[in-house]
């Protein structure tokens, strides 16, 4: 009874570690708690859409005055749970804080050894949720034949780079769009895409598909929505499939755009499904040996967008809404 709520406890700690860098102990006897040191910090595009009270969202909103809460890597520090020892690396939902004390249970905490050859950060990004998305979306959504036209936007993202890289290995033809030039080259040079485009600097985005795929697209990777989802539609073969990742392009949009071309999903029997990587997680073991084998034998690469320091968090989340992250957008809180 003697212990403070959760929230009061870690914002006490963000607080008094910030403020004045004294070292404080922290009971957590008997409550089945254990204490966080926050070294990574995951920006994901659906934390916007946690700002905000809206009915249709997977989450519940944020709660005005507490640390936002996301995915992290973390060192555990004190521990009053069996399954966590201090010392042990973990990932599973944080505060944006330096240091959280969490209810394992709660937070989907698990334990993650260090290996030399892969970065601490990755299981945020290339075998966290984002690259288990991809993973995910693209098998068992997409259900991709050898030889198939893929098409992938925010290609360079978190989930888009190895949606590609996924196809590629698979013996798809693989074309991706992404917002610069240089994220343009990054698909082409680095990732290994037949073909990559700037949708920014393309007026007439259903040409411009048709350019990419005269043959048409038999799966539609969709992580923005919008103006790309409908001109997509309309450049879709029989049979196609449209992965409904994300809609990262509606996100800040007040009056999302309606889409024309949606009547094509009958004539062309495209099936498009909404899907949340969560519905698919008995996969998740498989999927980490086998991104991790692929990432091993350097079948795949992954890019990382790494911010240093708890106080760049908010810019860095923000900066997702005008792409200004190339990569898998983390923060780097406090070193190992
Ligand atoms: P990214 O790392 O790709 O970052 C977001 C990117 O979106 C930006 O870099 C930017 O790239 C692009 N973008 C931003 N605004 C717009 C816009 N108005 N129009 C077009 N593109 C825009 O994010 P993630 O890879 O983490 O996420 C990709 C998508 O997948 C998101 O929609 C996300 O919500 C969704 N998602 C869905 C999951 C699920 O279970 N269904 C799980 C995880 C993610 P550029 O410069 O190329 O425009």
């Amino acid at each position: 009874e003697t212990i403070p709520k959760e929230t009061d406890m870690v914002l006490k700690v963000s607080q008094i570690e910030i403020e004045t860098e004294i070292e404080i102990e922290i009971e957590i006897e008997r409550s089945g708690q254990i204490l966080l040191r926050n070294l990574y910090l995951s920006c994901d595009p659906y934390m916007r859409g946690r700002m905000r009270n809206f009915h249709a969202s997977y989450v519940p909103p944020f709660v005005p005055g507490q640390p936002l809460k996301g995915y992290g890597v973390s060192q555990v520090v004190n521990s009053d749970s069996p399954d966590f020892k201090p010392g042990d690396y973990v990932t599973g939902i944080t505060g944006w804080e330096q240091y959280s004390l969490v209810r394992p249970t709660q937070q989907h905490l698990r334990k993650i050894l260090p290996d030399d050859d892969i970065p601490l950060s990755f299981h945020l990004g290339l075998l966290g949720m984002p690259g288990f998305t991809a993973y995910a979306g693209f098998f068992e959504v997409c259900t991709p034949k050898k030889g198939e036209y893929v098409f992938v936007s925010a290609a360079s993202g978190a989930v888009g780079q190895l949606v590609g890289q996924l196809a590629k290995l698979h013996g798809c033809y693989v074309v991706g769009s992404a917002g610069t030039t240089q994220k343009v080259d990054l698909l082409k040079n680095k990732l290994g895409f037949d073909e990559a485009f700037n949708y920014k600097d393309e007026p007439n985005l259903d040409a411009t598909l048709k350019r990419y795929f005269p043959q048409g697209i038999d799966i539609y990777f969709d992580n923005v929505g919008g103006d790309m989802l409908d001109a997509a539609l309309g450049n879709m073969r029989v049979f196609g499939r449209i992965a409904a990742c994300g809609m990262v392009s509606l996100h800040s949009l007040s009056d999302p755009q309606k889409l024309h071309n949606l009547y094509n999903l009958i004539p062309k029997r495209i099936k498009i499904q909404g899907f949340l990587q969560s519905d698919y997680l008995e996969s998740f073991p498989r999927f980490l040996e086998h991104v991790t084998s692929y990432y091993r034998q350097g079948k795949i690469v992954y890019i990382e967008d790494m911010n240093e320091g708890l106080e760049s968090a908010p810019s860095a989340l923000v900066g997702l809404f005008s792409g200004k992250n190339v990569g898998k957008q983390v923060i780097r809180v406090a070193h190992q």
